[in-house]
């Protein structure tokens, strides 16, 4: 990690955790991070259904936990059923957004262009993006990893200059990765970072590429949490089934400092 970087530690709970589940679990993080020895520098965000984002914003009030929707419409309202503009979670409270997730790409149609136009209203909202990328296991064993991470990256940042990414923050998650148990080498994770860092300096200059924290996501858990944010460019951590559970995701806030 980066020390001009605020490390961030995100928990993607999916569909998982209801509004009664949601408010319990949020005052046991609470109170664990209230509990640490030493205070937590990590920006920890969690990132709950949509029916418990009101839920968990009152149980964080007073705490340094942030709150993440996990999607958001391009369009601020309209004949969308189903879907939820970044003006609506903007009102409720909510300050991230996850956009691009593979699930999202893989269940749900998502394409590199209509997460760009999600982006786009994220930003207009002024909600901090945690927008993710990452190659499918065919696509790594061809050696295309960089070229998918730069179409990605190329489509999906599209009409979005420095300025307007200010805020960015991307997840790096190799799809193969996700859910499965297996996750990257520090090596394959630092050297994809290195990649996404390298595009966002070479189209959109030296001083967003400084500043943009670079998250990885895939099956990271408390014991193999350290080596990867010992990485020089991992700035933090996208983390799904191990932010279930306070056992889980308490030690890894822990360990991004
Ligand atoms: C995710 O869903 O973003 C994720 C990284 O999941 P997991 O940690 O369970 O692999």
């Amino acid at each position: 990690m980066h020390p001009a970087r605020k490390p961030v530690m995100a928990g993607n709970w999916k569909m998982h955790k209801g509004i009664h589940e949601t408010g319990g679990f949020v005052r046991e993080l609470v109170h664990g991070l209230k509990a640490h020895q030493s205070p937590v520098t990590a920006e920890v965000v969690i990132a709950p259904v949509f029916t418990a984002l009101a839920v968990a914003l009152q149980a964080v009030w007073g705490s340094p936990i942030k709150v993440a929707a996990q999607n958001c419409h391009w369009e601020e309202a309209g004949a969308f059923t189903g879907e939820i503009s970044a003006a609506m979670l903007k009102e409720v409270g909510v300050g991230h957004v996850i956009l691009g997730h593979s699930e999202r790409r893989q269940y749900f149609g998502e394409t590199d262009a209509t997460v760009n136009g999600r982006l786009k209203a994220a930003l207009a909202a002024h909600l901090v993006p945690i927008f993710c990328i990452g190659e499918l296991i065919d696509q790594r064993r061809a050696g295309e990893t960089e070229r998918v991470l730069e179409r990605q990256l190329t489509d999906g940042l599209a009409g979005l200059d420095a300025a307007a990414l200010a805020t960015l923050i991307v997840a790096y998650e190799p799809v193969w990765a996700i859910g499965t148990g297996e996750v990257a080498t520090p090596e394959q994770a630092q050297a994809a970072h290195a990649f996404i860092r390298g595009w966002l300096e070479k189209n959109r200059g030296a001083a967003l590429a400084g500043t943009t924290r670079l998250l990885y996501g895939g099956s990271a858990k408390p014991d193999n949490v350290a080596e990867i944010l010992a990485c020089p460019d991992v700035d933090g951590c996208l983390i799904g089934g191990a932010s279930l559970k306070a056992e889980n995701f308490l030690p890894m806030v822990e360990a991004a400092g």
